[in-house]
């Protein structure tokens, strides 16, 4: 099938070539890597992660992407410095307006400055799991079926070791997820993946908007789908879903890029949770989310940038240096929870103190791993006045039939009692088997029995604190 830009279903990957995903050229992690920065399967096209390393390209965005960051920079005349009344985008995309919307102090940072940060374990997870899915459609979309489990595994691994993770856990769940997600694909159609990391570049007003969509899947009677894959830990509420400018900016580009499509479905597929959260746009509510994007836009070109401390400053990239997010790490003393400002004071100093708590645990985190190294290398050692060396813990995993008989014997309840008093199901190891379990035997013997155990387990709720963004 042609897509409207004349391309093939798979064709959409055309930069695969280009594309390596490499996190650190000149490492000999990178095969293809040569001294002056080509790369050898390119030829003379230069590595995006080379020219990000070396001149300040913005790795976030693929095959140059982050190109004007630079140039936007230069522009001012003071390279990485700020100055920000003479700031005009070159490009706008989605992730630079959320920055700018999440908090004004990022994008400066980010995209006027021209700062770059090297990511998070979380990122760098989220691309690794991005890569390995895109990499299994480019080969197998064509043919359809059921998506193999062991392969995308196998992808996965690549693209772990690619980002330079080493996190046990994580790498873990990255595994249960591509397992999940292979359960979650049976069939599919040959043909059905349309394309994925589908590359656009459209205008809008006075900007250009760049970026790449996930996945775009062809259901069939005109109605395409749009996928976005998240490795987000919690589910989108139903007013995040119907308010994403994210997805109805994909509907607005995919309008453009398949005119022939009727319908559109929109999906978020939460890869951690291993469904999909799907909605759709009228034509006004998509007329106004891109009104919106564009009069965001707009926005990120007036001179003042304030900061604005959320939940996820412990993530962000310029917490080092962000004044605000440094002020707030101060002790401040006491919190009036009865103050005349109200409850809405009192939000915005929860978002910041949570902000806080997750920048210290990263800190912590960090820090904790540069002592497990000296450690490594030298053994013990005295810092700062504390004393630090390893020290052996041991846990135990109890043998089920053993453990039964010693506590029947010795306490004379009978196993059942025993049974009843101290075993519970660990739902780690139960998911496994059930995923197992599908693979065996389809995907609806795995629902049906997953059913039956949360039938048969007991429940408990708690009522637990949740915020999520309000509706614009
Ligand atoms: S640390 Fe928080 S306030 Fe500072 S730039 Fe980052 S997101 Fe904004």
């Amino acid at each position: 099938m042609a897509s409207s830009s004349g391309q093939s279903g798979r064709a959409f990957s055309s930069f695969g070539e280009l594309d390596c995903y490499r996190p650190e050229p000149n490492s000999r992690r990178c095969q293809f890597f040569r001294p002056d920065g080509a790369c050898e399967r390119v030829g003379e096209f230069m590595c995006w992660k080379w020219l990000a390393v070396t001149q300040g390209y913005r790795p976030e965005d693929k095959t140059g992407r982050g190109k004007e960051t630079k140039m936007e920079a230069s522009k001012t005349g003071k390279g990485q410095q700020s100055d920000s009344a003479a700031y005009k985008n070159e490009y706008i995309s989605y992730s630079r307006i959320d920055q700018y919307k999440k908090c004004p102090k990022a994008f400066e940072y980010s995209y006027v400055q021209g700062k770059r940060g090297d990511g998070t374990d979380a990122t760098r997870f989220g691309s690794a799991c991005h890569a390995a899915l895109e990499d299994y459609f480019n080969a197998h979309s064509e043919e359809g079926g059921a998506v193999n489990a062991d392969e995308l595994c196998g992808l996965f691994q690549k693209h772990w070791g690619d980002e330079c993770l080493t996190d046990q856990a994580l790498f873990d769940e990255g595994l249960a997820i591509m397992r999940r997600f292979a359960v979650a694909h049976p069939a599919l159609e040959p043909m059905q993946v349309r394309g994925c990391e589908i590359p656009f570049d459209l205008p809008l007003g006075r900007f250009r908007v760049k970026g790449f969509i996930d996945r775009v899947d062809d259901l069939g009677n005109g109605t395409l789908e749009i996928i976005d894959y998240k490795t987000n830990k919690q589910p989108y509420s139903d007013e995040e879903l119907e308010s994403s400018m994210q997805l109805g900016l994909y509907e607005w580009v995919c309008r453009q890029l398949f005119p022939w499509a009727k319908r559109f479905v929109l999906s978020y597929w939460m890869l951690r949770m291993g469904y999909k959260q799907t909605t759709s746009r009228t034509p006004e509510q998509l007329d106004n989310q891109i009104r919106y994007f564009e009069a965001m836009a707009e926005s990120t070109e007036r001179p003042e940038y304030p900061a604005r401390l959320n939940a996820l400053c412990g993530w962000c990239d310029h917490r080092e240096y962000c004044e605000a997010f440094q002020n707030a790490c101060k002790a401040d003393g006491t919190i009036d929870l009865n103050s005349q400002s109200g409850i809405e004071a009192l939000v915005a100093r929860r978002e910041a103190l949570a902000g806080v708590l997750n920048g210290a645990k990263n800190s912590k985190d960090a820090i904790d791993a540069r002592i497990k190294a000296v450690l490594d290398e030298h053994g013990d050692f005295t810092a700062g006045g504390k004393a630090f060396r390893y020290i052996t813990k041991t846990s135990y995993s109890y043998d089920l039939a053993k453990t039964l008989d010693l506590v029947s014997r010795y306490t004379g309840h009978s196993r059942d009692e025993v049974m009843r008093e101290i075993c519970s199901v660990d739902s780690t190891p139960l998911k496994k088997v059930v995923s197992a379990y599908g693979k065996s035997a389809g995907s609806l013997k795995a629902i049906e029995l997953q059913a039956e155990l949360e039938g048969a387990a007991k429940s408990r709720t708690t009522k637990v604190l949740f915020s999520s963004n309000a509706k614009e």
